[in-house]
């Protein structure tokens, strides 16, 4: 039985152009970059930095403002770690009820180590952020903003720009959460007018193990390094050292060479399916899996109920069962899906809820996914009829 694969906010399936860059590295020129000055050296240091180019081709930015982590994950714990460095006991850094512990660990506990206040943006009935709310919280000791443009268990997707507004008019920072965003949507970090964007390449065709960090070139300019060895300098005494060139400076040691290659690679395929084209896919299979879940007795969506501003995200509970149970009886009839808290424990507390089941979509995901999906929860509801 072929698995209907509906777990994509987890990680995405690998396409094959993807799985033969990195195939073509191993095999064919294998080589440590930014070091050697023979052929397979060189080579390899071009298709890495072409890599670094295409990714940040793909979210409308330079390549000089990108440096690869090994996930979203990373890079948050490196903003959040490099932008409050300096700020003071009562400075406030705003956030959302929606994030993914990613976005909001890393915040909390640089909160306490410098006496930071951390306050939340409240969800609004409709399961978006209250912007109204967020306006009342943003304020003159707003130092950063950091919140997601998707969230990985509502599927809302986020008015960011508006949020960019509301920071940059109190002289904070905005930090953009792109793990879910930049798989599903042309994102362009101008049209959002943010000052970070993070994502990983697992999400969206790449391999697992490379994420990305996009910053604007006179931020980066004055972030401290938070790494330090081989390939971040220029000149090393026993006193002390000088750092390279952004971005470099901030991918200290080997990098993940075949992971970026293959992050090149995810995008490219990305660019040539056309996320424009993705997105009208996902809009139509998003209200036709909104209408086919409604029809389910007993089953309630957590996320907002119209394909607007939405993906093809759906966590839902389902009457007298526990997600565990429902996954579980889903696998069995080939259907993989997710049951849990999501990463998101604040989330699911503020609205009453311990865990859901996540049904996530991409491209490929067809409406026969969908079918066999709500034939599947209608054969769990029969076993516990
Ligand atoms: N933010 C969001 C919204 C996510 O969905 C995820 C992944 N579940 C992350 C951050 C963290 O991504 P990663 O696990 O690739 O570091």
């Amino acid at each position: 039985m072929k698995e209907i694969y509906l777990d994509n906010a987890a990680t995405s399936k690998t396409p094959e152009a993807v799985i033969l860059a990195m195939d073509e590295y191993y095999r064919d020129y294998r080589a440590n970059v930014h070091r050697g000055m023979y052929t397979s050296a060189e080579r390899a240091t071009d298709a890495f930095e072409s890599a670094r180019a295409d990714v940040a081709k793909f979210i409308g930015g330079a390549a000089n403002e990108v440096f690869f982590v090994k996930n979203a994950t990373e890079g948050l714990n490196f903003l959040a770690n490099s932008l409050t460095a300096n700020l003071k006991p009562g400075d406030e850094i705003v956030i959302s009820l929606m994030e993914h512990h990613a976005n909001l660990v890393p915040w909390q506990m640089a909160a306490r180590r410098h006496g930071l206040v951390l306050k939340f943006i409240p969800l609004a009935q409709d399961f978006c952020l209250d912007l109204v709310a967020a306006g009342n919280l943003i304020g003159p000791k707003t130092k950063i903003v950091a919140v997601t443009q998707a969230s990985n268990v509502l599927g809302t997707v986020n008015d960011v720009r508006a949020l960019a507004d509301l920071a940059h008019a109190a002289g904070a920072l905005m930090v953009v959460d792109g793990a879910q965003s930049v798989p599903h949507l042309p994102v362009s970090v101008g049209a959002l007018d943010c000052d970070f964007l993070v994502f990983s390449a697992h999400k969206m065709w790449g391999p697992t193990g490379v994420g990305a960090v996009w910053g604007r070139a006179e931020l980066l300019e004055k972030l401290e390094p938070w790494q330090y060895g081989g390939g971040m300098i220029i000149e090393v005494t026993t006193e002390q050292a000088t750092w390279d060139e952004v971005p470099g400076r901030f991918e200290a040691g080997t990098p993940n060479i075949a992971g970026a290659i293959g992050f090149g690679a995810a995008v490219r395929e990305l660019a040539k399916y056309g996320m424009s084209r993705f997105v009208e896919e996902e809009k139509a299979l998003t209200t036709y899996a909104l209408e086919k879940l409604a029809a389910v007795e007993g089953l309630m969506i957590i996320g907002p109920a119209s394909s607007e501003n939405r993906l093809g995200v759906f966590s839902f509970t389902l009457a007298g069962l526990h997600p565990h149970d429902i996954v579980t009886l889903l696998d069995r009839e080939g259907v993989a899906v997710r049951g849990g808290h999501h990463c998101a424990m604040p989330l699911l507390t503020s609205l009453g809820l311990q865990a859901v089941t996540r049904a996530s979509f991409y491209v490929g995901t067809s409406q026969a996914d969908v079918d066999a999906l709500v034939a599947g929860l209608g054969k769990v509801k029969k076993m516990f009829a």
